[in-house]
Order: C-alpha cells, then sequence, then structure tokens
C-alpha cells in the first residue's frame, strides 16, 4: 500500500511546479546590486502597483522585509506595538530589539484572534509623559495574523487602527505576508487592506509558491533607503532575475488562494466531526486545540499527516500543493486510527 504523506505544516512547503520553473530559466536579467535587474524592476513595479504603494524592493525573506521596515522606523528605544504573537514578535529572533534597537510591546487580541480593538490602541498610542517615557513609534500589524490562525483584519477596521495611529503621529508597518489570503477572503484588492499604512511586507514564497522572495513596500524615500539597509543586511543579490520571475508568475495565482481556503475548511469541518476542538478558519490556516501536542504530533506523524505545534494546539496549513482528495484522505486516515485505539 502507498501511504503518501500529506505535508500541512506550512504554504511555506509548497515547490515551484514546471511553469514556474522554466519562466526563472527564461528570465532576463542583470546586476540588480549594480544598475537594477530588468525583472526584479518588472516585479518591484507590479507589486507596488498591486498593493497600492508608491514602490517596493525584492527582498530574500519575509524577516528581512519586516526587519528593513522597522529599521527604518525606529530609533533606539523607541516602542513599537503589535498585536500579541504577532511574528514580528515571536518568530523573528527579537530582530525587532536586536537590531532594529525597539521595545516592543504586545497588545491584546481585544477584537477577536489577532485583532486590536481601535479603543484598545488608543490607549496604547499614549504619548503624553515626560521626556523620560518611552517613546511610541510604530504601530505593526499583521493580515492575516499567523499564530492566531490565518485571522482577517476588514479594511473598515485596519482604517480605525491606521487613523487612530495617524492622530497620534505613529507609523504604520503591515506584516502582510499573507495579505493575498486577506484579500481573497474579503474578496477585496489587495491595496484595499493597505490604505494608509507607511510601509508592508508581502510574501511570495508560502501560498503563492515561489520558492524566494517578498517584498517591503512604501514610498519611494523608503524604497531607496530600503535599498541601503537591505545591502547591509547582506540581501543584495545579483541576477535576481530568476527569482523575481518565479514571484511574477506567483502574483498571477492570487485569486488561487481560494480553493487552500475551501480545503482548510473541509479539513476543519472534518476534524470538527471526529470530535477535535477546532476554530472555524478564515483562511488557509487550521488550529486545533489539543491536551497534548507532541502526542497528537506523534500520532498524526505515524499517520503520515504533518503539522507543527502551536501553544495549546496543532496547526495544520492548506497549500496550492496538497489537494481536496489529500485533505479526505488525511481525514480517512485520523479516523479510522480513532476507531482503531478508541
Ligand atoms: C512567514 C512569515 C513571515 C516571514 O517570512 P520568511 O520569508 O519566512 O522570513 C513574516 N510574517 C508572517 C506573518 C509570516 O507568516
Amino acid at each position: 500500500m502507498t501511504f503518501p504523506r500529506i505535508d500541512l505544516r506550512s504554504d511555506t512547503v509548497t515547490q515551484p511546479d514546471d511553469g514556474m520553473r522554466a519562466a526563472m530559466a527564461a528570465a532576463e536579467v542583470g546586476d540588480d546590486v549594480l544598475d537594477h535587474d530588468p525583472t526584479m524592476r518588472e516585479l518591484e513595479e507590479r507589486a507596488a502597483d498591486l498593493l497600492g504603494m508608491a514602490a517596493a524592493l525584492w527582498v530574500p525573506s519575509g524577516t528581512m522585509g519586516n526587519l528593513i521596515a522597522l529599521m527604518h522606523h525606529l530609533e533606539r528605544g523607541d516602542r513599537y506595538l503589535a498585536p500579541r504573537a504577532a511574528h514580528v514578535l515571536e518568530a523573528e529572533l527579537g530582530s525587532g530589539a536586536w537590531l532594529a534597537g525597539g521595545m516592543p510591546q504586545p497588545l491584546d487580541w481585544s477584537a477577536g484572534p489577532g485583532r486590536i480593538a481601535p479603543e484598545d490602541l488608543r490607549v496604547h498610542l499614549g504619548g503624553d509623559g515626560p521626556y523620560y517615557t518611552l517613546r511610541t513609534r510604530l504601530l505593526c500589524l499583521e493580515n492575516t495574523h499567523n499564530f492566531a490562525g490565518g485571522a482577517v483584519t476588514p479594511p473598515d477596521e485596519h482604517a480605525k487602527l491606521v487613523a487612530l495611529a495617524a492622530d497620534a503621529g505613529v507609523r504604520v508597518h503591515l506584516d502582510g505576508a499573507r495579505i493575498w489570503n486577506a484579500a481573497v477572503a474579503l474578496g477585496v484588492p489587495p491595496a484595499a487592506l493597505t490604505v494608509g499604512v507607511d510601509t508592508v511586507q508581502v510574501c511570495l514564497s508560502k501560498g503563492l509558491g515561489a520558492p524566494v522572495g517578498s517584498l517591503v513596500c512604501g514610498s519611494a524615500e523608503f524604497v531607496a533607503e530600503a535599498r541601503r539597509l537591505r545591502k547591509m543586511l547582506g540581501g543584495g543579490v545579483r541576477q535576481g532575475g530568476v527569482l523575481a520571475a518565479a514571484g511574477l508568475l506567483a502574483l498571477d495565482r492570487v485569486p488561487e488562494l481560494a480553493a487552500d481556503h475551501a480545503n482548510a475548511a473541509r479539513l476543519a469541518d472534518g476534524l470538527a466531526a471526529l470530535g477535535w476542538q477546532v476554530a472555524k478558519p478564515e483562511t488557509n490556516i487550521v488550529i486545533a486545540a489539543v491536551p497534548d501536542t507532541r502526542h497528537a504530533l506523534a500520532t498524526l506523524d505515524r499517520l503520515g499527516v504533518a503539522a507543527v505545534a502551536v501553544p495549546g494546539g496543532v496547526r495544520f496549513v492548506t497549500h496550492r500543493d496538497v489537494t481536496t482528495a489529500d485533505i479526505d484522505e488525511a481525514l480517512a486516515r485520523i479516523r479510522a486510527d480513532s476507531t482503531r485505539t478508541g
């Protein structure tokens, strides 16, 4: 019996398909550090346009994109606010503090998973203390919020948060690693979710299936500075067009994320029917609460279903390399196992 592994650890496991590899092989390239690679330039212009931003810069990873934005916005000792468990707080090695010099302040999910209520944000924007108090300089939003289970912030709520920050003279960076998923879930263009932000970082290497690459976007002045910071961090690449060609193709695939969302809903419904405690997914991330994470992951692993641990549970992520039949197969294996073991 064949027993292929169904990899639901992350949408980053997606592999470039034949079409993408062909586009990479055929890419027109130049030295991007010296004077701009033509395919890089095409990708940056298209992404800026799609996101409603003035300019964009390709970066090798989302982590570097976020770091460049934080380094640009923060001076040493400046406070930055972010929803609890934001990727910039939990999964980037503390680089916002370590390398950008900021003081992180997590904010509670007072408006729902991964989301800050405007009234709660107002309290934290503060700024009226004496000279020796912390200066709040930046609000980092995350849409979708990864560790909140791919939770979506809708445009009206986003607009309220951004307006409050602007009133307080606080800048806004959006970690939009999965902004594409948020846009598809809401049925709005990605640019509807960046309104009023100073900078945004988006990933091409997750559900869109590119092997490498993110973009960090903002004003033309920001991107000029970001190019310097990228070089300083070792992220200046030469014939990057081979990677940008994959990114251009990835951008064509945004509408296809709807299939991942449908598969996530199917997985969540199937797990719930088997008695799992699972939140209804908003996009492509399914989080199930389990009493013993290690045991749950080991059982899943034995069944050939790969997931990852999150605090108090396990996380499954659907993506373009798993089909609806794979989801049904994963559920069938879990069902058969629970029948066998009671
Ligand atoms: C994956 C991710 C990043 C970082 O992207 P890398 O390319 O893995 O460095 C940043 N923010 C969020 C919300 C992510 O999910």
